[in-house]
């Protein structure tokens, strides 16, 4: 090895870096010409910088790795977002479906509401009419209970008018018209029917809602629905003592609209709390 080689081969690393002057660049590139052993040096020299410069792209990326890990965190947040959306639409279709129904079943109830307030004023009325009648005379006019019957022909069966001595019943009967059981017609003083007054045995239908009788201190008075009208007065009924509640109809809209409210806070808060992080980050 010459001392020209020494020189040469100090100067290598600069050179491959290019670090070095370009007159020692041209000295050195005259020296390769001419010497195997220092060409052969720099080609080995070249090929490790080489293979140091790969090794270092794995570590470039360890650097970046914190990134990564908040870009997953966004991913994440991403499914989570989406999650919570649909879950979102979800329940607000089903709640707004919920209160359709609940709607209608509202509507309905109000429509047999108003039925069954019909029924009622009914019963009410023709008590109040026969009652007056009786009150206004010593005897039983015939002719003016007819006319009230008439007037409800085509919701009463027979009317009829009892003693008050006659009955036990009688506190229960006073307090206004109510639903009972039939008193037995054969011991009424009159009763009445379609075809005016009727002499011949009456059976009963033994059905307390179909039944209605009111009492003062003198009279009694009952009439009993007809057949046909029957329907409308279980309806009533039912609506009188077991209808539900507008709670009770609402509460499953009602349940939903709580969940639906909770699950669009919690899309709103995650919103919030990531989009200042993610602009920073962008
Ligand atoms: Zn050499």
């Amino acid at each position: 090895m010459k001392n020209e080689c020494y020189i040469v081969r100090d100067l290598l690393p600069s050179y491959i870096d290019e670090l070095c002057s370009e007159e020692s660049a041209k000295f050195i590139e005259q020296h390769i010409g001419t010497c195997e052993k220092c060409s052969q040096l720099l080609h080995q020299m070249r090929l490790e910088f080489d293979t140091q410069e790969q090794t270092e792209i794995p570590a470039r990326l360890e650097q970046k790795k914190p990134f990564q890990k908040i870009a997953h965190f966004f991913n994440a947040q991403k499914s989570f977002t989406k999650f919570f959306s649909i879950s979102f639409w979800v329940t607000f279709i089903v709640t707004l479906g919920f209160f359709i129904y609940s709607l209608n079943v509202l509507s309905n109830l109000n429509d047999e509401r108003e039925d069954a307030q019909v029924v009622e004023q009914q019963k009410q009325d023709i008590m109040e009419k026969t009652f007056a009648i009786l009150s206004s005379q010593e005897s039983i006019n015939e002719t003016a209970l007819q006319a009230v019957f008439d007037q409800y022909n085509g919701q009463l069966q027979h009317l009829a008018v009892f003693a008050t001595k006659n009955i036990d019943d009688l506190a229960r009967l006073q307090k206004g018209p109510t639903n009972t059981f039939p008193i037995d017609y054969s011991q009424a003083l009159l009763i009445i029917g379609e075809k005016g007054k009727i002499l011949e045995t009456i059976v009963p239908n033994d059905y307390d809602i179909g039944t209605v009788a009111m009492a003062n201190d003198q009279w009694i008075v009952q009439f009993e629905y007809k057949e046909s009208y029957l329907k409308t007065i279980e309806n009533a009924h039912q609506i009188k003592y077991y209808a539900p509640t507008n709670w009770t109809i609402f509460q499953l809209p009602i349940v939903f609209t709580i969940i639906t409210a909770f699950i669009l806070g919690g899309l709103l808060f995650q919103k919030r709390i990531t989009k200042p992080m993610k602009n920073i980050l962008d």
